[in-house]
């Protein structure tokens, strides 16, 4: 018998969207032409494009002229890192699209100030004391993600705008785990750039987009022709871009339904590891702070990854915080950033739930979790 894959690793990709792909195809298709020709061949494909950034613009409460294509969330932070000026400050917890990209700008000589998130019980979230804390003259960028990608804790991003705003600086979030799961509003988040991702929200892979608020600049990333408004250069990937547009509208219509869905099956996730595991302890916030579907958790005495290992070959896929082997032991910047001790960090594991999950997945992760029991803890012996 053919045995039934769950596919609970939703924060590292999500199933493309059976609607975005009969979108996409036409454009895969006869409806080929490029966007800038001025023949007829062009304009099927320049006025998707046109309704696509009006669309996703509707999602976040932003002007279509305020969204710009990207090949996906790494691009969008790139940009908003290495276009803008002055000094940084970000949060210590990023995801290395922007760790990276800000490490790069300092060793051109940029300025930075990191940020850790608060530690300890409820900990995992970055309050605007911390970034007064850190302050220092000159800083022109601050960044701080509205949830974050391992613990799943959401920012209370509107608060920490207002604090770099009064300050003088611009301020950027990366949202690529947020948008299409959360409500976002620009407008009411106060940010001037957000970054999102379409593969994070049951689009296609390659494909995301810059909010860059109207009246704020940035140096392009690439230079060339003059498609996105002469910003970002290079032809448009049409069919992702019809393909991002309509997997974020339906999510965006689903979100209630959604979210209350992945309430009911964390509960029950949770309610199964607690009566399997007692001792299992949760990273972030189970309540509003944390993203719908999003599981962290520890089970203290097992190793994160001989658990994934063994939950895989029964066709589970989760995820782990860290990885080790017998030599080396690495921690996830993430893990570090909350002050988790070694122990808790090598048995931590996320569990991130979509919309297409069910009971039965659910009670199959538990059911699998519960075999291993015995296993996962022997695993640990020796390391
Ligand atoms: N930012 C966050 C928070 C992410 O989780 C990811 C992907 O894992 C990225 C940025 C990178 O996005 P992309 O895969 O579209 O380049």
């Amino acid at each position: 018998m053919n045995k039934k894959l769950i596919y609970a690793d939703h924060a590292a990709t999500t199933p493309l969207m059976p609607e975005a792909l009969e979108a996409m195809l036409p454009f895969m298709k006869g409806d080929f032409g490029n966007p800038s020709s001025i023949h007829s061949w062009a304009r099927k494909p320049r006025e998707a494009v046109r309704e696509a950034r009006a669309a996703i613009a509707m999602c976040i409460n932003a002007e279509p002229e305020e969204i710009f294509f990207t090949s996906g969330g790494t691009e969008a932070d790139n940009w908003v890192v290495k276009g803008s000026e002055g000094g940084m400050l970000v949060s210590s917890y990023e995801h290395h699209a922007v760790l990276n990209a800000v490490a790069s700008e300092a060793r051109r000589g940029r300025d930075v100030v990191y940020v850790r998130p608060k530690v300890g019980n409820g900990g995992g979230y970055i309050m605007p004391e911390r970034l007064s804390k850190v302050w220092e003259e000159g800083i022109g960028l601050v960044s701080v993600m509205t949830a974050n990608n391992e613990i799943g804790t959401i920012n209370p991003i509107h608060l920490l705008s207002d604090f770099a705003h009064k300050h003088g600086a611009l301020f950027h979030t990366d949202a690529v785990q947020a948008v299409g799961h959360i409500p976002i509003d620009v407008r009411e988040m106060g940010v001037d750039f957000l970054s999102a991702s379409a593969h994070k929200f049951n689009g296609p892979k390659g494909i995301g987009f810059l909010f860059m608020r109207k009246g704020v600049k940035l140096e392009p990333l690439l230079n060339g022709g003059q498609q996105e408004n002469g910003i970002r250069a290079g032809t448009e990937n049409v069919a992702s871009i019809i393909g991002m547009a309509t997997a974020l509208k339906i999510n965006c219509e689903r979100m209630e339904e959604n979210a209350a869905h992945l309430k009911n099956l964390t509960l029950r996730l949770r309610d199964g590891i607690n009566r399997i595991f007692p001792d299992a302890l949760y990273l972030g916030d189970g309540g509003v702070g944390q993203l719908p579907g999003f599981t962290s958790v520890s089970f203290p005495g097992c190793t994160a990854e001989g658990l994934l290992h063994m939950l895989d070959l029964k066709g589970i896929a989760v995820s782990a915080g860290a990885a080790c082997d017998s030599k080396n032991t690495k921690i996830s910047h993430v893990l570090k950033a909350v002050n988790v001790t070694k122990d808790i960090a090598l048995s931590t594991v996320r569990i991130t739930l979509g919309a297409e999950n069910t009971i039965e997945d659910v009670d199959g992760i538990v059911f699998a979790l519960k075999s291993l029991r015995g296993k996962a803890r022997v695993a640990r012996v020796g390391f």
